[in-house]
């Protein structure tokens, strides 16, 4: 009988899945579907942001919320992985968690909107999967900002009004989802994180992997 080892655990490098939309596309309800999905074992980016928090929102679990000095003192001291100014307040990506959870191989899931995207794109194209969310219609994110009723009537409107810019940046993304229904858009969004982990440049210790396949004895 030949002897069989243990599999190895095959070593993969982390993810970065950047899921962007218009303000009221869902994109935060399916973010938060990822991440309670513990099969999918995702963490998420905790952005800082200057915007003030909303009666639901919980400092350190939706953003670390901070006033402009602080976030100029971070951008100047070069801990922002990215930073960009989003409907009047400033948002930006801490660099140093995202360091972390990388060298372990921990796949993290960033809300960010194209500008910061972008520049994540720029800076680890490698490891960033982006995924654009659009509505089905534009009339659905009127009516999904004003049920939020958090976003004052100047907000809802500049909301609206950005939105439009922000649609027209789907095409620098590599998956594009229609929210027409929830659960197929979480579905659609589950099956992307699935399938590009199983990318194989994404999985250097395969190479072991394949070559211990080859070596096992197997008779014949
Ligand atoms: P909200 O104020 O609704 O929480 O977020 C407004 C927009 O800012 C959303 O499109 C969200 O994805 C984006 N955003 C949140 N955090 C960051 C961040 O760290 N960097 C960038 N570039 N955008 C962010």
């Amino acid at each position: 009988m030949p002897q069989i080892e243990p599999m190895q655990p095959i070593a993969r490098r982390g993810l970065m899945l950047v899921i962007s939309s218009p303000s009221g596309a869902g994109k935060s309800t399916i973010a938060r579907n990822l991440l309670e999905d513990k099969s999918l074992a995702m963490s998420l980016s905790i952005s800082v942001t200057t915007r003030e928090r909303r009666p639901s929102e919980i400092d350190s679990v939706h953003y670390h919320f901070i006033t402009k000095r602080q976030f100029e003192q971070m951008r100047d001291a070069d801990q922002l992985l990215e930073w960009a100014e989003v409907h009047g307040n400033f948002y930006a990506t801490p660099r140093e968690p995202v360091e972390y959870a990388m060298s372990r191989g921990q796949d993290m899931l960033f809300d960010i909107d194209w500008q910061g995207a972008a520049q994540m794109r720029e800076k680890i194209p490698a490891d960033v999967v982006s995924v654009f969310i659009l509505p089905p219609r534009m009339a659905e994110l009127t009516a999904r900002l004003k049920r939020r009723a958090e976003n004052t009537e100047a907000d809802i409107a500049r909301r609206l009004t950005n939105a439009r810019s922000e649609i027209q940046q789907w095409t620098e993304y590599d998956y594009i989802i229609i929210n027409d229904d929830l659960n197929r858009a979480f579905a659609e969004v589950r099956s992307i994180v699935i399938a590009e982990r199983l990318r194989r440049d994404r999985r250097p210790g395969l190479f072991d992997f394949v070559t211990g396949l080859l070596e096992e004895n197997v008779g014949a």
